[in-house]
């Protein structure tokens, strides 16, 4: 229904070897939520988000997306049923210009291309217009990292999964993309989202989740977590 999540985890578990880096995880974002996935450098925070999109394959449990099972699907099929992952370090095709990065991103839905909608995105990101064709490796990190999210969203997907957008970006470009970030959630995208820098990422999130060791320890309201002295210690005091 309406408001079943539009992606769950159930008993997740995931790792690279013989010992799990993720373990028994457990989260949900529900329609139109922004929620942030938080934890200390190695907690399981990109492994979650690859195992998520199908990047890298579960041992263990369910994930849901849009009332189905996905768990085990490549991630190409989970990326065709609306899940679109903005990967850590940006990855846009530096060859390319930058319009031709943001129609790759219709690629999952194998839909026909509509220039309005190109058009929309590069009115959102006024700083992709002017480079409109400019080859995406000439930009900068910040310019590259909008380009990422402009791909993602170009799939109008489900929901958006954001890892560590704000990673080797001067300050003035990471305010810039949070303003991004919370102008989509604003317009009811769907978001999950990493950041290493925790009191960043719940100046946008409604909810949070924090890992340790691959287990959620913690959850929450944006403003619960804010208000958590404990966590505030670990976690967000050191950004
Ligand atoms: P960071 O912000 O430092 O990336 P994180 O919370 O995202 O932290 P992960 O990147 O998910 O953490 O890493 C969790 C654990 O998995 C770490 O111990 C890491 O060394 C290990 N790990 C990550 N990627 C791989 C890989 N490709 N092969 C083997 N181990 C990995």
């Amino acid at each position: 229904g309406p408001a079943d999540p539009v992606l769950a985890s159930h008993r997740l578990r995931a790792g690279y070897g013989a010992a799990p880096v993720l373990d028994d995880l457990a989260l949900s974002v529900r329609p139109g939520e922004t929620v942030a996935l938080l934890g200390a450098n190695g907690a399981g925070k990109s492994t979650a988000m690859r195992a998520l999109s199908g990047l890298l394959r579960p041992v263990q449990g369910s994930i849901v997306l849009a009332d189905r099972a996905i768990a085990g699907l490549p991630a190409h099929a989970i990326a065709r049923l609306g899940l679109a992952l903005v990967p850590e370090g940006r990855q846009v095709f530096p060859e390319l210009t930058v319009v031709e990065n943001i129609r790759l991103g219709a690629r999952s839905r194998r839909g026909r291309i509509d220039p309005a909608e190109v058009e929309a995105l590069l009115d959102r990101f006024p700083r992709l217009r002017e480079r409109a064709q400019s080859r995406a490796g000439l930009l900068s990190g910040g310019e590259q990292q909008m380009l990422a999210i402009a791909r993602g969203l170009m799939a109008r997907p489900r929901i958006l999964l954001l890892d560590e957008p704000s990673l080797g970006l001067a300050p003035a470009m990471i305010n810039t993309l949070y303003a991004v970030v919370a102008d989509l959630r604003d317009q009811g995208i769907t978001i999950l989202i990493v950041d290493q820098m925790a009191a960043l990422a719940l100046t946008v999130a409604d909810r949070g989740y924090v890992l340790e060791q691959g287990r959620v320890v913690t959850e929450g309201s944006a403003a619960e977590l804010q208000a958590d002295k404990g966590l505030e210690a670990a976690y967000l005091g050191a950004a």
